[in-house]
């Protein structure tokens, strides 16, 4: 069973530099077995036309909480304090499994829509994103977010373990279980002990919000004496493989700290900017050898799920906080998208690039578009041109997700009618 994508120009993001390759593709079960001539042994069931299009790897949503999208547009331009606490918290508190169901399967279709394969995701009912996940062929990392406000919260560890034990490499391992400490605002240094401690056990990896705001470290500083980095080296999360969502405030001190600590970055820079949070300093970060990637974060906060636009504000909104408009260059944004968001999840021999061996999780985008010409340089046109609606066609573990801009696992207007309803039940009930 192969499926070939014919006379394609792709960019493999296998390299430091942007490397093309003219050619065809081949996908035999969940990989890439060949990239030019044909092996008269392959035997093409589907076969695409790629002429005119760019393959890429699939991008990667690295810091999200997919299933805000039913909040999404109903509390914007408000403080973030105001935002979170006044807002969605007493929504969240309403929401059910079903819910939850309704919102991943509405942003799962926006992000295979936009090229997405693979995402990140903290949130609770967990259970249900993943059925989400499991059922429209998607890739995702998913943790359970961990707050804790009173005893009672420690059984959420036991959730976060239960899930570890259901879903953990299921779904021909596409479902990946992490542990999601919140932030160091809302987990004490015991809690956050115990989870570095299990996650170490599990040997799985860490999702964690440090820094987002100037309030936090101000808070973390009062409690502690300690910047929110520092703080939560001394619990010891950084001893696991560590993904840490925003990053803003950040010392040159900190940044010394995630980077002795391979500590990998998620730069969220949409949800920054909604938030009047300020900007991370991504070049500097870059420049210390930190593993930076890119995510969305929720699409209450953005307010959308789409990585052509993190990747074009990671480019410009750098070389603004900068004063450099060499900051950011536009192939790095694509590494933060693709290649960085894989080793970040810990999937970077799996995916992340176009090259034999690997899984094949490949997104099309036709170029045959008024934007894209003059066809000078592809990936300058990827980051400062491209809109997600050009991608056409997206595979995931060898599968088509979306071919010809049809969504194949999915059915669009119930997905989105379902979550419409439940979106205005949940908010005329707060
Ligand atoms: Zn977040």
């Amino acid at each position: 069973m192969g499926l070939l994508i014919k006379n394609a120009t792709i960019l493999t993001m296998d390299s430091d530099k942007p490397e093309f390759l003219e050619a065809n593709l081949g996908v035999k079960g969940n990989r890439i077995v060949f990239i030019g001539d044909i092996p008269d042994t392959f035997k093409a069931v589907t076969e695409i036309d790629g002429t005119g299009k760019v393959i890429l790897p699939g991008l990667i949503n690295s810091h999200s909480h997919i299933a805000m999208s039913l909040m999404r547009h109903y509390a914007d331009d408000l403080p973030f304090w105001t935002w979170l606490n006044d807002r969605i918290m007493p929504l969240e508190h309403k929401l059910t499994g079903p819910d939850i169901y309704a919102g991943s399967m509405l942003s799962i279709a926006e992000m295979i829509r936009s090229g997405i394969t693979t995402f990140a995701d903290m949130y609770f009912f967990v259970d249900e994103i993943a059925q989400a996940v499991s059922q429209t062929g998607m890739r995702a990392n998913l943790s359970r977010g961990l707050v804790f406000n009173s005893p009672e919260d420690i059984s959420k560890i036991d959730e976060a373990m239960e899930l570890y034990h259901k879903w953990n490499n299921s779904d021909n391992g596409r479902i990946k279980i992490d542990l999601g400490p919140h932030a160091p605002y809302t987990c004490g240094p015991e809690y956050l002990k115990k989870i570095s401690k299990i996650a170490g056990n599990l040997d799985i990896g860490i999702h964690i919000h440090i820094s987002e705001s100037r309030r936090e470290v101000e808070e973390i500083y009062s409690l502690y004496k300690k910047s929110p980095v520092e703080y939560v080296r001394d619990c010891g999360i950084f001893e696991q493989r560590t993904y840490a969502a925003h990053c803003v405030k950040v010392s040159d001190d900190d940044i010394a700290i995630l980077a002795n600590n391979k500590v990998s970055v998620i730069n969220n820079p949409g949800s920054n900017l909604k938030f009047g949070n300020g900007f991370a300093p991504v070049s500097k970060m870059l420049d210390a050898g930190i593993n930076v990637s890119l995510g969305t974060d929720g699409p209450a906060s953005n307010n959308n799920l789409n990585m052509f636009e993190e990747m074009n504000l990671t480019a410009l909104v750098n070389k603004a906080a900068d004063h450099s408009p060499t900051s950011v260059p536009a192939y790095t944004a694509l590494q933060m998208a693709t290649i960085n968001g894989a080793k970040a999840l810990g999937i970077d021999n799996e995916v992340g690039t176009v090259t034999v061996g690997k899984k094949a999780d490949l997104i099309l985008v036709d170029m045959e578009k008024p934007h894209f010409y003059p066809k000078l340089d592809i990936v300058s046109s990827l980051i400062y041109s491209a809109q997600a609606s050009d991608v056409c066609t997206v595979i995931c573990d060898g599968r088509l997700l979306m071919r010809d801009r049809e969504l194949l696992t999915l059915d669009e207007m119930k997905v989105c009618t379902e979550a419409d309803d439940a979106a205005r039940k949940l908010i005329n009930s707060a």
